[in-house]
């Protein structure tokens, strides 16, 4: 267990309450938003960093992901299913009749952090042998971003895969109901998001000696979501009930005085979020003016007519340096080529630095591998894939093998790059930066308590990010590496489309 100063527990054991009622809250989901040619509805995944209108046919790239989105939940009105909650709250109330004299919508907005996290774990049992432990797990956790109210919702009710969710709009939302106030700005957010990526991956009966918890690739949006508030007379005591709008089931009964409280508070907002708006490019090489290759979850899109890679930064496409590996002399030319971010790291530790090959096979002590190297003195690189890859334990492995063994390798031309059968690259560069310190992890040694110790102070800072495709043989159940035999199961990867 790590150690926690009392605020720290007491702001776990309050996460960890959110994280039990609102699990599952939003899952994945579609967005909604009016195509900006002719205006259609277009709705894509909220990983889609391509769209296609399917009404005009244009197809457009998102910008403006690396912020935060706001996006709202329609309410969904059922007037008897919303009767019904009314009746059973004042049956439970022990009231026979009540008029409604007020009802308005509210959207309340919550915050939604979504990511990976990484934990890895060095130490002992209870039976005192030595871990050496990777902890991960999807992070899809929200809460709410407004104070002074307890609205209730526990669940949406409804399958999360149906909604539909558009970009906030003010003027639209206002027309159904009042926006409450964001109170928990973004730094707020993000001590809360950390909070979270502890609960679940507990150690019970491991004594801990190092260990490294790492949410990559995450992002932090706000969803808002609407309640009906219902007043009700009902003779000597009046009520208020909140109601979620989507289920239509009431998940607060207040007094009079509670309300007005709550209402009093949450109407001091401060609002101190820099939001990210949602736009489009058109989805075209800048450099020839081609259409690029539609696929939508890629990060790099490659063009295959002059053969340039792209990425979209800040609004709009900026050049990619890559590499193919070529195939030793005499290996069978049926391949498929991986994608694996490529980049250099200088780590510093006690005035002790992890910078050139000899260093990392000091560090890591694994034995040579027969693979031919670069030299000893040369800085090291970091292999991290970058393909979709659904199981993230064998995805380090592969990172980890392949960065042992620090390959030698030739390139082919990168004009040969559209005849050859490559996968997309589906991991941003930022991710790949961030899990450096995850796979200095995984070349720590179980049972080396120094090397532990660097790896505990260690600062790293990386630097030339390339993508580099890698080719693979497909060998029944396995894709094994050409140049160096490390291997991935088929199964795995997520081909995309
Ligand atoms: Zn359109
Ligand atoms: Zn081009």
């Amino acid at each position: 267990m790590p150690r926690y100063c009392q605020r720290q527990i007491f702001a776990i054991v309050v996460a960890r309450k959110w994280a039990d009622n609102l699990a599952f809250l939003f899952m994945d989901f579609l967005l909604s938003i009016h195509c900006p040619q002719c205006g259609a509805d277009i709705s894509f995944e909220e990983e889609s960093r391509v769209v296609r209108c399917q009404y005009c046919g244009s197809t457009l790239h998102i910008t403006g992901r690396s912020g935060v989105f706001r996006n709202y939940v329609k309410p969904f009105e059922n007037i008897p299913r919303m009767k019904k909650a009314l009746r059973g709250a004042l049956k439970a109330l022990g009231a026979k009749k009540a008029l409604i004299s007020e009802k308005k919508l509210l959207f309340a907005p919550y915050w939604r952090v979504k990511g990976m996290v990484y934990k890895w774990v060095f130490g002992k049992d209870v039976q005192g042998r030595l871990v050496k432990e990777l902890k991960t797990k999807h992070l899809d956790q929200s809460f709410p971003a407004y104070c002074g109210v307890d609205l209730g919702l526990r669940s949406l009710g409804i399958r999360p895969g149906a909604l539909k969710l558009p970009f906030f709009d003010r003027e639209e939302m206002s027309k159904t109901g009042s926006v409450m106030k964001v109170e928990l700005d973004f730094k707020e957010a993000v001590k809360q998001g950390s909070l979270l990526t502890e609960v679940g991956l507990d150690e019970t009966d491991i004594q801990v000696y190092l260990e490294r918890t790492r949410l990559v690739g995450e992002r932090y949006n706000i969803i808002y979501f609407p309640f009906w508030m219902v007043r009700l007379s009902s003779g000597r005591k009046p009520r208020v009930l909140i109601l979620d709008a989507v289920a239509n089931t009431v998940t607060r009964v207040l007094t009079e005085e509670q309300w007005e409280v709550m209402e009093a508070r949450s109407k001091k907002g401060r609002s101190r979020v820099n939001i990210s708006k949602v736009g489009f490019i058109a989805f075209k090489c800048p450099n020839c003016g081609w259409d690029l290759p539609l696929n939508r979850f890629d990060v790099i899109h490659l063009c295959g007519t002059c053969k340039r890679a792209w990425i979209e930064q800040g609004g709009r496409f900026k050049g990619v340096r890559f590499e193919i590996a070529d195939l030793p002399q005499g290996a069978r030319q049926d391949v498929i080529y991986l994608p694996v971010w490529v980049f250099q790291a200088h780590i510093t530790s006690n005035g002790q630095v992890l910078k050139t090959v000899a260093d990392l096979q000091r560090f890591s002590k694994v034995l040579p591998s027969g693979v031919k190297q670069g030299g000893d003195q040369e800085r090291f690189y970091f292999f991290m894939p970058a393909a979709k890859i659904r199981n993230i334990l064998a995805a380090d492995k592969l990172a980890a093998g392949l960065t042992n063994k620090q390959p030698a390798y030739q390139c082919v031309p990168a004009e040969r790059i559209a005849e050859l059968k490559t996968m997309g690259v589906f991991l941003s560069p930022r991710a790949a930066g961030d899990m450096a310190e995850i796979l200095l992890c995984s070349l720590t040694p179980r049972n080396n308590r120094e090397r532990q110790d660097f790896v505990k102070d260690a600062k790293i800072s990386i630097d030339k990010m390339h993508v580099l495709w890698w080719p693979f043989h497909e060998q029944r159940l396995f894709l094994r590496d050409a140049i160096c035999g490390c291997g991935i199961q088929k199964g795995t990867l997520d081909v995309g489309c």
